[in-house]
């Protein structure tokens, strides 16, 4: 509710790029006070979390703490806490400990989390990557097998170093070209001992070509760069059930592994369905074109939780670059309905997509009409749109030197085994695999 000086109180759930971006646009205006909740303390730059996971970038790189981001702003207060349930009659959230915030406007900012698709044992033992802990967890994943292969080697046969990604979209072909990149350069430098002849990285999708939205050209582009680097693609085929140490493929085979990493889709925050929030497609809720909730004045959906109908009335898709934009739309319609001003229908502005394939190895299509580049221009974009969009001046230097050290290096960048539980293995805990036939990097 208004704050007793009467300035306008506006309650944003979520600190991503929507949430963010909304903040940012409202702290410049000291008649608004904002409450920002999000149930982490940092914000996280989702595209670059594959880097930490193959351990290119450290976590600070790419995640910073929301009170310092509006340390100079007096009328933005940040909360950490979970939101359990969203009432947009009266535009109150409530905290899973029982915390009630009530505002004159509200912005539900959620985001995404992994969709496993009811695929067998996905969710209990495969790997997201949609959070810092998710990559922080994978990395010592990785790292943990190449440490057992180290000292025992016999491992290798019960699939230590099988890796499946499944998903061909950015998340899969990103993670896919940087662990295959690890593979070739920066372990062998590190671990002298370790034999990789028999290693293998698997990337399966269900459709007929990787990172779909681009041209067909560029999937002829991306197919080949990968091959190149070892990488062994599965199209048309997708993983039917996933152990402990093994993954079942559609098309029948049984691959052992103790990796199994997931970029096979997301769906909207729990927050969406948790809520009483009407959902369409995707779990994501659906809103008008000013991003305001049918029937709820002063309740805004934004970024990834949101359905946000684009020129042809399909949705937009969950970039980055739409969630930020979003953001800020919402700031700007709430702030015109604090001066009794109309609303404004939202309208993206395509800068384009991008995605790495991994050392020297990009692709981009970039501007309005989606000019696609290649290689070492679409790498040189690349790192251009990535370092700009981050947070703090400190994480763009800091990443950009993880950057050139990557370019110039052999050895990587942090190879930090940090979480211990996620490196431990118990390798007798899978009856699927059996020594006799793994030994052929399959199991029986
Ligand atoms: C691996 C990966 C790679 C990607 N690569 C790209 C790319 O290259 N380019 C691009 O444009 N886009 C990319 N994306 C998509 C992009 O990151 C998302 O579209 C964007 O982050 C969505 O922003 P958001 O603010 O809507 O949600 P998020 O960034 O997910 O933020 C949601 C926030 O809400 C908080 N939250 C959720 N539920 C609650 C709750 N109940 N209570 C309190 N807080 C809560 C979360 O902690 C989080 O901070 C990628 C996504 C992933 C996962």
């Amino acid at each position: 509710m208004s704050s007793p000086d009467g300035r306008r109180h506006v309650v944003i759930v979520g600190g991503g790029f929507a949430g963010l971006g909304c903040a940012q646009r409202l702290a410049d205006h000291d008649h608004v006070r904002v409450t920002l909740i999000d149930r982490n303390n940092y914000h996280q730059f989702q595209p670059l979390l594959y880097q930490v996971a193959t351990s290119l970038l450290s976590p600070s790189d790419i995640a910073h703490s929301l009170r310092e981001v509006f340390a100079g702003d007096d009328n933005v207060d940040v909360k950490l806490a979970e939101i359990s349930a969203v009432d947009p009659a009266t535009k109150t959230v409530r905290s899973t400990d029982g915390e009630e915030w009530t505002a004159d406007a509200l912005v539900v900012a959620a985001g995404s989390q992994p969709n496993f698709f009811h695929t067998p044992g996905a969710a209990e033992n495969s790997f997201p990557l949609y959070s810092l802990d998710n990559a922080t967890n994978l990395r010592s994943r990785i790292l943990g097998l190449f440490e057992h292969v180290d000292r025992n080697p016999m491992l290798i046969e019960r699939g230590a170093l099988n890796f499946v990604i499944v998903g061909g979209g950015p998340t899969g072909v990103e993670v896919a070209g940087a662990l295959a990149d690890m593979l070739a350069v920066t372990v062998p430098a590190e671990y002298r001992e370790l034999d990789l002849s028999a290693a293998h990285v698997y990337l399966l999708d269900y459709g007929d070509a990787l990172l779909k939205p681009f041209s067909d050209k560029a999937h002829g582009y991306v197919a080949k760069v990968l091959t190149d680097r070892k990488v062994e693609l599965r199209l048309g085929t997708g993983v039917k059930d996933v152990g402990p140490g093994h993954a079942k493929f559609s098309d029948g085979a049984v691959i052992a592994t103790r990796c199994v990493i997931w970029g096979g889709g997301i769906t909207a925050a729990p927050v969406a369905a948790n809520c009483g929030l009407a959902q369409g497609r995707g779990g994501r809720v659906d809103v008008q074109p000013d991003l305001t909730l049918a029937g709820s004045p002063g309740v805004y959906v934004v970024g990834d939780v949101a359905n946000i109908p684009g020129p042809d009335k399909q949705p937009l898709p969950q970039l980055g670059s739409v969630a930020l934009q979003s953001g800020q739309a919402a700031a700007d319609n709430i702030l015109a309905e604090f001066d009794g001003k109309p609303r404004k229908s939202f309208e993206y502005r395509d800068k384009g997509i991008m995605a790495m394939i991994g050392r020297r190895a990009a692709i981009a299509e970039v501007g309005k009409n989606h000019h696609e580049l290649h290689g070492q221009l679409a790498h040189a974009a690349w790192l251009g749109v990535h370092a700009s969009l981050m947070t703090g001046t400190r994480d763009k230097i800091e990443a950009i030197i993880d950057w050139g050290w990557d370019r110039f290096s052999k050895t990587g960048g942090p190879h930090v085994l940090d979480r211990g539980d996620a490196a431990e293995i118990d390798w007798e805990d899978d009856p699927t695999v059996t020594s006799s036939a793994a030994s052929a990097g399959t199991a029986g």
